[in-house]
């Protein structure tokens, strides 16, 4: 098998996978905040991080992936201005950040399950690893950090070449991060975020510091280190997360790592940082604040099956940014059909798939094998499945074997998935599946008849309500989207 490449952040080059456990790979995403639905934009990030792990697993590693839910902490600005996104959404709502939390977490957790992402070893939750996020910080206190008013600052300029991630410490970049009264330097982040005196938050707790909450940043060192070890071997997370968040837990995870004076920039905690780029409007960046924001359920609401979005994620490189159009995920749609189609053929030649598929394959799957290798080369690993899928003369079982073993790596689910189950029935429809079958039926006895122009009109009636007849098609219709 080829050997595993993977472009680190922090270097900016590819490089080979070296576990830090010889035949493991441990791996900690950022999750989500959950103060909102997850926007697909976001769920995009969690794709990419099942195709990475599914990646490990094909290439052998015993894979632990670990995935948080940020529940506390997570300021409205990155940096550290604003509010608490969660106490923001309990106060305008008016109910219970608890609440709050559970709703948010569990459609997160029903997006995860619909784009076929594998369930982690573990989700952390952010309250759940308080008492240990006050004890790192003890730890590091003394060295790295000093106390103002409003929290515990982690002093940026005690750990060796800070920042070096983002690589952009650039005037502009400083200026963005809102002044707090008495911060050392510009790039300070509080590590504890105080209760202002007189005020309650509906989440607090007692620490050396005072009562308050933890910082965001915080969290995701004190639950990547705890649950999987310093250091593990790939941490992930949105680009974004390359400018601030992940410099912020390299500053801290040194602190940890050496409070012998060794900050060493090697300390980062985990060996690689992989970020997956935007999905992007064509009017720009996405956003869960600004107005209507595409959901998940918003693209099944019009008709498209959630897997025809993470066929479009496939589609383009991690890295690359992905331009989010209904026009492309319709694209999609019909690439994941025609797959489906394949399979559905091939099980009517085969009843299941065989042990294996023979030495025919072999060249496909090493041609796969070598473009998942390849930073994970999605676009191409696709192509690769549509030729083992549309290869003529050979065993339909082995053919089954080849496209499950491919498929393990993408996760598009084509084994499972049904043609019908992809015909999803859009909100906005306002013909019944009865009313449709019942003018294909009436369609049929005109044919029949040889009554060929009633039987077009029924045909232009139909595509008049959104409904694309299907000649020769054992479905023999389809919503028309878009
Ligand atoms: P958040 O819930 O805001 O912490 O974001 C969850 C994840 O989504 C993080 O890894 C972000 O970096 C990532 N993310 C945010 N917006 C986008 C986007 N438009 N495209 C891809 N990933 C995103
Ligand atoms: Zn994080």
């Amino acid at each position: 098998m080829t050997d595993l490449r993977l472009f680190n952040s922090l270097t900016r080059q590819v490089e080979p996978f070296q576990p830090v456990h010889p035949g493991e790979a441990r791996v900690y995403t950022c999750g989500p905040t959950v103060y909102n639905y997850p926007h697909i934009g976001n769920m995009r990030a969690y794709v990419f991080a099942d195709v990475l792990g599914r990646t490990l697993s094909f290439n052998g590693y015993k894979l632990t992936h670990v995935i948080n839910i940020t529940d506390v902490g997570h300021l409205t600005d990155d940096a550290d201005a604003g509010e608490d996104k969660m106490e923001k959404m309990a106060a305008q709502r008016a109910q219970s950040i608890w609440d709050i939390a559970r709703h948010y977490t569990e459609a997160y957790w029903a997006d995860i399950k619909a784009l076929n992402i594998r369930q982690p070893a573990q989700w952390t939750i952010a309250t759940e690893f308080v008492p240990q996020m006050i004890e790192f910080a003890q730890s590091i206190a003394d060295k790295h950090c000093y106390e103002l008013d409003s929290g515990l600052y982690f002093d940026v300029s005690t750990v060796a070449d800070y920042g070096r991630l983002a690589r952009a410490q650039t005037e502009e970049g400083e200026g963005r991060i809102e002044a707090v009264e008495g911060k050392r330097n510009a790039a300070d982040f509080a590590i504890w975020r105080k209760t202002p005196p007189g005020e309650k938050r509906q989440m607090e707790w007692d620490s050396p510091w005072g009562r308050g909450a933890p910082g965001w940043h915080l969290e995701c060192s004190v639950m990547s280190g705890q649950v999987l070890g310093f250091p593990f071997d790939i941490h992930t997370g949105g680009i974004d997360h390359r400018e601030i968040h992940h410099p912020n837990e390299i500053a801290q995870n040194q602190a940890f790592c050496c409070t012998n004076g060794l900050d060493v920039p090697a300390n980062s905690g985990a060996r690689i940082w992989m970020h997956n780029n935007f999905l992007v409007e064509r009017s720009g960046k996405m956003s869960k604040s600004s107005g209507e924001f595409l959901r998940l359920q918003l693209l099944i609401d019009k008709g498209y099956h959630p897997l025809a979005y993470r066929m479009l994620c496939l589609q383009a490189h991690y890295r690359s940014e992905l331009e989010f159009s209904w026009e492309g995920l319709g694209a999609a749609l019909v690439r994941l059909k025609r797959l489906v189609l394949a399979v559905a053929n091939l099980r009517g030649q085969a009843a299941a798939p065989a042990a294996a598929p023979g030495a025919r394959f072999a060249p496909y799957l090493e041609r796969f094998a070598a473009a998942v290798a390849d930073d994970l080369n999605t676009p191409v690993a696709l192509t690769v499945l549509e030729e083992v899928a549309a290869l003529k003369k050979v065993d339909a079982g082995e053919k089954l074997a080849a496209l499950a073993a491919l498929d393990a790596v993408l996760g598009l689910d084509l084994l499972a998935l049904d043609r019908a189950v992809l015909r999803i029935r859009p909100k906005a429809a306002t013909i019944t599946e009865d009313e449709i079958e019942a003018a294909l039926a009436a369609r049929k006895a005109a044919r029949a008849e040889k009554d060929f122009a009633r039987s077009d009109a029924l045909r232009d009636e139909l595509a008049a309500r959104g409904v694309e007849v299907m000649d020769g098609d054992p479905l023999g219709w389809e919503w028309k989207l878009g």
